[in-house]
């Protein structure tokens, strides 16, 4: 089902050669959905910059497109040009332009430039070389000005050269329809696809969801808690609720989907089933 949706896995970066063969024996298992790319996290002021790299490469040399993220950070445009030509020469052609964060206990220290002037300079220096996914918020970064400008700031970033955006996960599809439609009406036509956070912990959740600002409906809240120590009755829930919010968005018109698969592989191919998302031998 589904045929022609955008399906993009997300894994965060893992050290060693072992961690790195579990990743991509998940990209051979993924593979059948026909993911648009895998990408990997950049960690907190590009604080994993070393085993984000070896990540990206092991997946792109066993044959699947790789997505890196990338920020500023730490990092000088310099260096961040010098790290996208060797992802260019290895084969890369996709990448997730971001702000990012300072690691915590470090603010003030580093460099934050906004993530349109980070796809000026992948334009600038690159051309047309890279595919540029960005962020968005249908539920508002924590740090915007106003809704209005937060979509102002999307649009930016998609005049800059980005192709789409991929969002801050969400569990309100109403707040995605309604963002789509404000982003309409600043012009923006690439694609916005939802970034879909699976529920399999709820203290990580209740945790960084309140560090990022992505809200989990009181309802929601509630069942989580009551299930919070029989991880398998939670599991099963959240993969009720995950796949019913994926069905609401791709019927009411959202171009695909974008995984954080957090790893996790069997709660995503779990999902994927349940979605019935169409798989190619
Ligand atoms: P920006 O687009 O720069 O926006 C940040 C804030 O500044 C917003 O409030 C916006 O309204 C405002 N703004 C934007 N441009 C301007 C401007 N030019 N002038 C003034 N204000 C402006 N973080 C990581 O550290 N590593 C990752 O790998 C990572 N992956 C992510 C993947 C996805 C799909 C998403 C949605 C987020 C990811 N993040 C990651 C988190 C992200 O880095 C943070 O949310 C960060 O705080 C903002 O990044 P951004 O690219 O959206 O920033």
């Amino acid at each position: 089902m589904y045929d022609g949706a955008h399906i993009s896995f997300e894994f965060f970066s893992v050290k060693g050669d072992l961690g790195r063969q579990k990743i991509t024996d998940m990209c051979r298992r993924l593979a059948r959905y026909k993911p648009a790319f895998y990408s990997v996290t950049y960690g907190a002021g590009g604080s994993t910059r070393a085993s984000t790299q070896q990540l990206v490469e092991t997946i792109q040399s066993n044959g699947f497109g790789a997505a890196p993220h990338l920020s500023f950070g730490g990092d000088s445009a310099g260096e961040l040009v010098e790290l996208l030509e060797s992802y260019r020469q290895k084969g890369i052609k996709q990448v997730v332009a971001l702000r990012g964060d300072l690691p915590s206990g470090i603010a003030g220290v580093g460099q934050l430039t906004h993530a349109n002037e980070l796809v000026a300079l992948i334009r600038d220096s690159f051309g047309d070389h890279f595919d540029i996914s960005v962020a968005a918020y249908p539920e508002i970064h924590p740090e915007a000005e106003s809704y209005d400008r937060d979509v102002y700031w999307l649009a930016e970033k998609i005049r800059a050269g980005a192709n789409r955006a991929i969002t801050q996960y969400f569990y309100n599809p109403d707040a995605y329809f309604r963002f789509i439609d404000e982003t309409a009406k600043q012009g923006i036509d690439a694609p916005i696809i939802p970034g879909i956070m699976p529920l399999t912990n709820y203290h990580n959740l209740v945790r960084f969801s309140d560090s990022c600002g992505a809200e989990i409906p009181r309802w929601l809240r509630q069942q989580l808690q009551q299930r919070s120590h029989d991880s398998t009755d939670l599991v099963e829930f959240g993969l009720d609720v995950v796949s019913e919010l994926c069905r609401k968005l791709l019927e009411g018109g959202a171009p695909g989907l974008h995984f954080y698969s957090m790893n996790n592989i069997a709660v995503i191919d779990a999902l994927c089933q349940n979605l019935r998302l169409t798989e190619h031998p």
